[in-house]
Parts: structure tokens; C-alpha cells; sequence
């Protein structure tokens, strides 16, 4: 495993996807800061790579300047001047490159797209957009990411162990989703997003913030959090029972987790991420429970927690070994109560591998 990406290999293969076509653009802009830290390793929060086929040029405001040499020291850097739009440097950069065609990200807003577009004009240059080939390249994660999304996942496990020490009566739902974000920053990480924590009847809000509720005896409590460690995101979801789960709740567990273990043992190479949603939803209609699953069974991890195509309705493409995926099945009864259980998998050549360990079984708590 090198110690550092290759960073340089994985603007070739883009090189390669945007240029080696029948109708290529003369230069490509990459303006997306997950992209930019992908083909870079730039941490900062504004940036811009150039690529031509055979010249790159990293683009950058001066409170980056240090930062920018240090990060991305293979690339030529280019300050954009204080007092001066950003974009009419980069289109002059453009141009100095020889460029008539400028293709950007789909992703790119539509505002960006007209201030862009009027200062690439002034300097005789047009610019489109051409899909999104880096989100493409990074669906399937190589070596060093997944070796980082493995640790990230580890800190998840960690972070829901050290966590249990916190299910008891009379603790507050805020107190809970505080001690999960502060125990993963002290590990040096970032929460890959916001905590949630929701328990009782509230457990029936998929997306429901912490409150000052405090936990009950009989309570489903759900905590849906992450760690982003050293670039990339993990995210697990657990529920849990204060105390002895009632019949009602046990039913609902299981079908829950049946749907779980039932759509990783489907992953594999070839299947569509719909399929496996479709399976999924399968087994919970069998409990009856269908209806209830209000969201899709999964999405891509990488360097953002929601890193593109996964496992929803909408996932027609066959899914590929290398694909790091969440299944998070969820059942959310209004009035009653919900249930989710997400583990983090990597797509393997035969199967899939989970990356989060904590049990899934179901965990009635005793204090
Ligand atoms: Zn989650
Ligand atoms: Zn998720």
C-alpha cells in the first residue's frame, strides 16, 4: 500500500476518459472540492484545475498560497490576484494554454456557469458542461481509499462502543449525540455530517435532530452518525431498547434486519443497486412493512458521505467490486416508533465485505 495517493495516476485515467473521445473539449475545469482533493489532495475550500491534454495548472486564491505549495507541489500554480474576479483569471489561464473549447463539471450551478461563461467570452473562449467524469472515476474507490474508509468505519464501531455506557433513563438525546461527536473528534476525525439521535416515537423521524428529550424505559433509541477520518466518511445507524424490547418492537427489528442481511448477502459485481433496493423492500412488504420504508436502501462512502449512485430505485447501473456502499434498511411507524440498521460494505469480486463491525443484533440495555 503506497503511503500517499497517486494523485498524478488519477488525473491520467481522467485525461484519459475526457480527452481520448470522438468530440473533446480543448481543456477541462475541475472546480468541485471532493473532485479537487481526489485529483490533488488540496484541502482548502476554493480551488480550480485546469487539465489540457497534455498541461495542468492548479488555480487558487492567496489565502491558499502556502497551503496550495505544500499540498499540491506537482502541479503549477496559479494565485489569482487579490483584487480580481477568479474566473477572469482562469479563463486568461485558459487562453494562455491555447484553449477555444473549456468543458466544466454537469455539477457546476447554474450561476457559476454564466459568471463563467462571461469571462471565458471576453477571452474568446466557449464553455461546456461534460458530465461528470470524475464522479465517475471515483464510484470505484482504489487501495488507499478504501484502506481509509476501512478506518473510518473502525472509529464508527469504536465511537457506538464507547457510546453505550449512555443508554439509560433520564439521559438527554442531546447529551447523547454530543459525547458521539466529541469522542470521534478527540480521535482527530470530523462527524462526517450531523449526529442523530432520536428515541421513543421519535425514532419514526428517518432525519430527526437531537432534543432535550430524555431516554425512557421502553424506548427505541436510534443513533444515525459518522467519522470523517483523514479525508473519508463512515455512517452507521444502530436502534437500540432501553430496557426489554415489547413484542411490537422485536417485530420490527427484525424485519429490519432481515432486509439488512438479505440485500448484502445479494451484493455482488453485476447486480443493480435497484435490485437490491427492490429486495429489500421485498422482504419488508412480506412483514407488511413496506410502506413504511420511506427512503432508499443505500449510497456510495468516499471522500462525502453521500458519494454518488448507490442502492436506490434511481441505481440502474450494475454495481462493481471496489464500490463502497451503505445498506441501511428502516422501518419508521408514525406514533410508534422506527427502526434503521446501516452498515457500510465494500463490493468485492464474489460478494461484499461489511467495513463496520458493531453488532447488529438487537440491544436491549440494561444500566
Ligand atoms: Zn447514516
Ligand atoms: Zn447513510
Amino acid at each position: 500500500m503506497p503511503s500517499s495517493p497517486n494523485y498524478a495516476e488519477r488525473r491520467a485515467k481522467l485525461r484519459q476518459a475526457v480527452f481520448e473521445t470522438k468530440k473533446p473539449p480543448g481543456a477541462l475545469l475541475i472546480t468541485s472540492m471532493a473532485n479537487l482533493y481526489y485529483l490533488t489532495g488540496f484541502t482548502g475550500s476554493f480551488g480550480a484545475l485546469l487539465l489540457t491534454p497534455n498541461a495542468e495548472r492548479f488555480l487558487t486564491g492567496g489565502i491558499y498560497a502556502t497551503q496550495a505549495q505544500y499540498e499540491v507541489p506537482d502541479i503549477q500554480l496559479v494565485l489569482n490576484p487579490t483584487l480580481k474576479e477568479f474566473n477572469e483569471t482562469l479563463a486568461a489561464t485558459a487562453a494562455e494554454l491555447g484553449v477555444s473549447v473549456l468543458g466544466v463539471e454537469s455539477s457546476t450551478s447554474v450561476a457559476g456557469l454564466k459568471a463563467l461563461r462571461k469571462a471565458a467570452h471576453k477571452a474568446g473562449i466557449r464553455v461546456e458542461p461534460v458530465g461528470m467524469p470524475v464522479d465517475k472515476l471515483r464510484r470505484v474507490k482504489d487501495g488507499f481509499e478504501i484502506a481509509r474508509l476501512r478506518a473510518a468505519a473502525a472509529l464508527a464501531d469504536v465511537t457506538f462502543e464507547h457510546i453505550q455506557r449512555l443508554f439509560q433513563p433520564e439521559v438527554a438525546e442531546w447529551d447523547i449525540a454530543m459525547e458521539i461527536d466529541f469522542y470521534i473528534r478527540r480521535q482527530e476525525a470530523y462527524p462526517a455530517f450531523d449526529t442523530i439521535v432520536v428515541s421513543g416515537e421519535r425514532t419514526a423521524l428517518p432525519h430527526g435532530k437531537p432534543t432535550e428529550r430524555r431516554l425512557q424505559k421502553g424506548d427505541f433509541v436510534t443513533l444515525d452518525f459518522g467519522a470523517k477520518l483523514n479525508g473519508y466518511c463512515s455512517d452507521l445507524t444502530r436502534t437500540v431498547v432501553i430496557g426489554k424490547a415489547s413484542t411490537e418492537q422485536r417485530k420490527l427489528y427484525y424485519a429490519v434486519l432481515e432486509a439488512l442481511q438479505r440485500s448484502i448477502d445479494a451484493i455482488r459485481p453485476g447486480k443493480r443497486g435497484k435490485q437490491i433496493d427492490a429486495l429489500a423492500r421485498k422482504v419488508l412488504d412480506r412483514h407488511g412493512l413496506a410502506e413504511y420504508f420511506g427512503h432508499g436502501l443505500g449510497h456510495s462512502l468516499g471522500i462525502l458521505v453521500h458519494d454518488g449512485s448507490g442502492l436506490s430505485f434511481r441505481d440502474k447501473q450494475p454495481l462493481e467490486a471496489g464500490m463502497v456502499l451503505t445498506v441501511e434498511p428502516g422501518v419508521y411507524v408514525p406514533d410508534f416508533g422506527g427502526v434503521r440498521i446501516e452498515q457500510d460494505v465494500l463490493v468485492t469480486e464474489s460478494g461484499c465485505e461489511p467495513l463496520t463491525h458493531a453488532p447488529v443484533d438487537l440491544l436491549e440495555c440494561e444500566w
